[in-house]
This record gives structure tokens, sequence and C-alpha cells, in this order.
């Protein structure tokens, strides 16, 4: 039995039952890496003694007889924007390189204490900013299903890593589409959930008000289980949603027995298709929308006209909140310190260091957002772009009183080359032309597998969302359409991935 291969929800159960030890699963997948991530370039640090601790751990507590969580023993890879004691954390950045975090985040703590085993950090789009992870100060990470080919961005590391069979499970963060683009383009699941569901503490800011960290993983049950684990109220986390966590697991697994979507409403949205959208992402999406309709599910079609300015809002207010929280990359607090040679003042050292440790686009969105923010442009591009942020909220609201759910293709194409966009930042923003609407007005998204589009082989990602705080409708939704997928078309990642 390849233990590689099975769902986090497998390897629980055989690990509660003793079938396995927790040892001999994180020694499979460190092994599958050792294998395949000079490839893949999944991981930028594996922690193997940290791994293989951990899970000694747990089957100690197992022989003790004490009672363990749903995934206790699971491996999963971390994405190396989470603070991670005495283990390196770079979130993508040179200028990082070096740091040592003296404190977990409060997702890394969560994992930690419910038994899951964090196999290392995964590569990234330095401080998320990107779609493909060619932004990363280490190199790209390729993608599983064609290795020439982007894995999506900023989480590519964390998408690749499920895909490659490094881990189950992994841990991503989505500030307009970092765990849902990766997913499409990887045949994974991958989930944003509300805004203020998950904590952001020891989360590294790239865009305080979007950011949100979210489970990845390969089938949607196992991307609940992990999102009730790192989900709920944190008072570290001042955005933090004092409320109960959506019952997801509980809604993964009513999705997947009864798949009936009777009495479901679901919309389509109208201007998710048309110029820039690959024909086989719209063909399988299309199937998609039929298939809901046998399921039972009434489907309508519903105009959100300001999401066509969704990007453009994005691109100012992303930038302008990155420009301030990476200001305290000043060479006196963390990491990387050049110029530092006695003869220099502070702010000549700050300089210098900030010019050698940020990469292009980092330094791009720093001086876009600078230049939107300051005094006689912040109301014509700032204040403008919260405007159309409060109409798109409008939409999403308007269409809500309609619909339960939303649908669209997750993003426009399949993965593209590597290279093909790097120099082109426009072309790479269009990417996440569907994604970037619900980080804006907070709500919850998933992208779940939904074949493969027949021009390339390549997989494609159905999108559906639900209203703030109504994650679990995304479980739901998402598990009967998992569920009637693979008994219609087969399970593209589990059946038809090409070996590496
Ligand atoms: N690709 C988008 C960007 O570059 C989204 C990134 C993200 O969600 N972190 O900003």
């Amino acid at each position: 039995m390849d233990l590689t291969h099975l769902t986090a929800a497998e390897l629980a159960a055989r690990i509660a039952d003793g079938t396995v030890s927790a040892v001999e699963v994180a020694e499979a997948h460190l092994a599958r890496i050792d294998a395949v991530d000079e490839k893949v370039h999944a991981f930028l640090h594996v922690d193997r003694d940290g791994a293989l601790a951990q899970a000694r751990r747990v089957d100690e507590a197992r022989a003790r007889g004490e009672r363990l969580g749903p995934l206790a023993g699971v491996p999963l890879a971390l994405k190396d924007i989470f603070t991670t004691t005495g283990v390196p954390t770079t979130c993508g950045s040179k200028i990082l390189e070096g740091w040592i975090p003296p404190y977990d985040a409060t997702v890394t703590r969560r994992l930690k204490d419910a038994g899951l085993v964090i196999l290392g950090k995964t590569n990234m789009d330095e401080f998320a900013m990107g779609s493909s992870t060619e932004n990363s100060a280490f190199g790209p990470t390729g993608n599983p299903w064609d290795l020439t080919r982007i894995p999506g961005g900023s989480g590519g590391g964390s998408a690749a890593s499920i895909a490659a069979f490094q881990a189950p499970l992994a841990i991503g963060t989505d500030t307009g589409g970092s765990i849902r683009q990766p997913a499409a383009v990887t045949g994974t699941v991958g989930v944003k959930p509300t805004y203020g569901g998950v904590s952001r503490y020891g989360m590294i800011a790239f865009s305080s008000s979007l950011d949100q960290g979210g489970p990845c993983a390969r089938t949607v049950l196992d991307a609940a289980l992990l999102h009730e684990v790192i989900a709920g109220h944190d008072p570290l986390d001042s955005t933090s949603i004092d409320a109960p966590v959506p019952p997801v697991v509980e809604a993964a697994r009513e999705g997947a027995h009864a798949v009936s979507l009777a009495g479901m409403r679901i919309g389509v949205v109208a201007e998710f298709r048309g110029e820039g959208y690959q024909d086989g992402v719209m063909r399988r999406f299309d199937e998609a929308v039929a298939l809901l309709r046998e399921l039972g599910a009434e489907v309508v079609e519903v105009s959100c006209p300001s999401f066509d300015k969704a990007l453009a809002a994005y691109y100012l207010i992303a930038p302008s909140e990155c420009s301030s929280n990476l200001a305290r990359f000043d060479a006196m607090r963390y990491g990387l310190r050049v110029g530092d040679d006695g003869t220099r003042s502070a702010e000549e050292v700050t300089s210098l260091t900030r010019e050698a440790g940020f990469g292009a686009e980092v330094k791009r969105r720093i001086m876009l957002g600078t230049y939107a923010l300051s005094a006689g442009y912040y109301d014509a591009y700032y204040g403008s772009a919260q405007k159309v942020r409060t109409l798109i909220s409008r939409d999403f609201d308007s269409a809500f009183e309609r619909v339960d759910v939303l649908v669209s293709p997750t993003t426009p194409t399949t993965a593209f080359p590597l290279g093909e966009r790097v120099d082109d930042p426009m072309a790479m923003y269009l990417a996440d032309l569907c994604t970037i609407p619900s980080p804006l007005a907070g709500n919850a998204a998933m992208s779940v597998p939904c074949g493969l589009a027949p021009e390339d082989g390549l997989p494609v990602g159905l999108q559906i969302i639900a209203p703030a705080l109504a994650d679990d409708r995304l479980y739901r939704v998402g598990a009967s359409v998992e569920a009637a997928f693979r008994a219609r078309w087969g399970h593209p990642l589990l059946e038809e991935a090409p070996a590496l």
C-alpha cells in the first residue's frame, strides 16, 4: 500500500486504529519528497527532524491510550508565510533569508496541537504577490502535471506538494486567489474561508484587509477536516470572528452521501466568461453547470456588473496595504542587513537592504501603493478603489438574495508555461480575474476539480462562492459535485495524474 496516495481521512483512520504508525506515514512522505522535490521544488525547507519528532509524539500518545484528534499523525505542508518557532520562514523573499521566528503563528500552533505533522515550508511568490510562484526569490515550482508549467501562485508550492503526493494536506493563503487559482491548475481542492474565519496572527501580512489562510487538499472532506482544525476565534487577531466555526465537516460528509442538490439555488456569474477564457475551460464549466442541474439544483444566471472593475480596485488596495505592511522590513528587525560597515547611516542601510532584499514585483507594488496613498492622489485612487469595493459587496449581496451559492470557472485558462507571463504583469494579473471579487467582499470561496481541458489535458477548476459565514455551503455543494464528477468522469488527480 502506498501511504502517499491515501487521503488525510484514510490516513487518520489507519493511524487511529493502529494499522500504521504516524512515524511510518511521515517517513513515506519524506521519502516521496526526497524522490521528487528536486524536480517539483515545492519545498523551501524540509523539517525532517521536527516532523519525525511530532509523529513520535502522536504514536506515544496513542500508545498511552489518549484520544487523538481527527487528523492526528497526518502530514502537512505549510506555506512559508506562517511563522514557525525555530524553523526558517522566508515568505519567498531574500529579505527574510536566515530569519528564524521566535514564535508560532496561531495556525501553526493549532496544527501542532491537533497532532498534525508539519513536513516543511512551501515555496511561494515573494510576500504572496503573484500567480505563478515565479516571483519566489528561491526559484519557481513546477506543476506536477507538466513541470514546464506554472503551479499557480502565490501558493504554488502548497498546491504542487499535494498534487505530487508529497503531502496529503497543505495550508495556503488567499488575498486575491492564491489558494484557489493554484488548486484549479493542479487539480486539487482549495478553500478561502470567510475573512476573519482563520487567524492572521503570525501570517506575514501582505494586504491585511484581504489576506486569509485556508486549507488545500485532494478531496473536499480532507479540506473540511483541516478547515475545522485551523478556524475559530483568536484573541491575538483583532479581525478574527468571534462566532462558532460553520459546520464544514458535517456539510462535506452530507454532500458526499446525499449527492442530490435539490432545493439549492445556484447562480452562474454572467460576467465570468467571454474574451480571454480558454475554450476547454468553458466547456468543462458548462458541463459542470449541466451536472448541477441534473443533481436537482435550480440554476439561474446572475449579473454582477461591478466585477468588471474588481481587478483595478484590487491592484490599488492590495499594493496600498502592502506598501504600509512591508515598511517593517527596514534591516533593523529581521533577516538581511546590507551595507552596515560603520560608515553608513541607518537610513542608507535600510535603503541598501530593501534594494537588495526585495524582488521586482514587490518593489513595483510598494511604489504603486505609496503613490496611490500619497496626498493629492489618495481620493482619486485609493478612495475610488474603496468605493468600487463597496459596489462589489453590494453585487454579492443582491446575488445572494436570489441564490445560495455562485459558480464560475476558477481561472480563465489552464496552467500556462513557466516564463510566459513573467515580464508582463498585466497578463499575470488576469489569472485572478474570477477569484479577486470574493476577498474584496470578505466572503467564502472554494475551487474543486472539474475535469481536464480537452485541448491540453490540464486540470480545470470550478469556483463555488458562498456568503460570509456560510462556508459550510461550499463544502455541501463541493462534496456533491466531487462525488458526481467522480462517478461520471473519475477523479483527475487520483486516476489520471502523470507520473513524475
Ligand atoms: N495573484 C494575486 C496577486 O498577485 C493574488 C495573490 C494572493 O492571493 N496572495 O496579488
